[in-house]
């Protein structure tokens, strides 16, 4: 399960720090040193640990805290709040056009679980009593359309497709077309994604980016690559422009890193974290809750 060494190694730093009950800036220092370590090795990123471990010093050696009754509490709550903070406010929420049908285009890396959590969006959405329409743009992946087509089916929710003969493009207008002749009120487009950024996808990308003005262009990454996520994060939002993130795989082997650095390195918001393959397991994300996991 995600976190697991982190929590560890966390609580038993804390541990330390409230049994020796008054601390002096030393104790706090070396405690931080200690978190700073756990940090890097769970792959957050370098310069996130840094300001990170800064900012919970400056609070954290002051009087007010030193002198408290329970310092070593204040510290806990304090790295506590640093880290909520990092990973940013709860704004997970899906903003939709007011008149005319709302786009959704996802985007990401071949593997990183975008054509399971289209499907998983488009059923949350359907529960809100709206009618999703799932269109099939990712032409080079073997069997995406497929994919698309059986998950849409066990959901209930449409999928339009062209097959792999047409212009992404092409497709994602048509798919709208077919949208507003069929009463959809919301489309999501599934695009495709290659094994690395290359110069064509993002090309591609860009294109029904501009053609089609998303509400929302979601980036969906696997938590499992730990900084490379981080990576993959920034380069499309310089590229592209993300709205939003959707962390999947957090519900595997994760270090944790990318749900702690994603925010702060893009300044971009989680929406929603993927835990599992069903097409259930999508959860928003929410800060407080993951720092709660992770201080365990
Ligand atoms: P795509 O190439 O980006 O469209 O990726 P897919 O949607 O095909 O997903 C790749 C693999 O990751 C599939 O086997 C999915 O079942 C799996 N997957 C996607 N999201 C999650 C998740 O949140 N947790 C787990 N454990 N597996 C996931």
């Amino acid at each position: 399960m995600a976190f697991e060494s982190l929590s560890d190694k966390l609580q038993n730093i804390f541990k330390g720090l409230k049994k020796k009950g008054k601390l002096t800036e030393k104790d706090v220092k070396d405690a931080l040193r200690e978190v700073k370590m756990a940090l890097l090795e769970a792959d957050v990123n370098f310069k996130v640990v840094k300001t990170f471990v800064k900012s919970v010093q400056e609070r954290a050696t002051g009087h007010e805290v030193l002198e408290s009754l329970t310092p070593g509490q204040q510290v806990i709550k304090i790295v506590n709040e640093e880290l909520i903070k990092l990973m940013g406010d709860s704004n997970n929420e899906l903003t939709y056009n007011k008149d005319g049908i709302t786009v959704f285009m996802m985007v990401g890396l071949q593997g990183a679980g975008k054509t399971t959590t289209s499907a998983k969006i488009s059923g949350n959405i359907k529960k809100k009593g709206k009618k999703p329409l799932l269109v099939a743009c990712d032409i080079y992946r073997p069997a995406a359309i497929k994919q698309l087509q059986v998950v849409g089916a066990q959901l209930d929710v449409p999928v339009f497709t062209m097959g792999d003969n047409h212009n992404p493009v092409n497709i994602a207008k048509a798919g709208i077309e077919y949208a507003k002749n069929n009463g959809n009120d919301v489309v999501i487009i599934d695009t495709a994604g290659r094994l690395h950024i290359d110069e064509n996808m993002m090309g591609e990308l860009i294109e029904i980016k501009e053609s089609l003005k998303p509400q929302e262009t979601l980036l969906v990454v696997d938590a499992m690559t730990g900084q490379d996520a981080v990576t993959v994060a920034e380069t499309f939002n310089e590229k592209i422009g993300v709205d939003g993130v959707i962390l999947t795989k957090l519900d595997g082997d994760t270090r944790g890193g990318a749900a702690i650095s994603v925010r702060s390195v893009t300044d971009k918001p989680i929406k929603f974290v993927g835990m599992g393959e069903k097409l259930t397991d999508l959860e928003p994300f929410h800060p407080e809750r993951m720092a709660s996991r992770i201080l365990g």
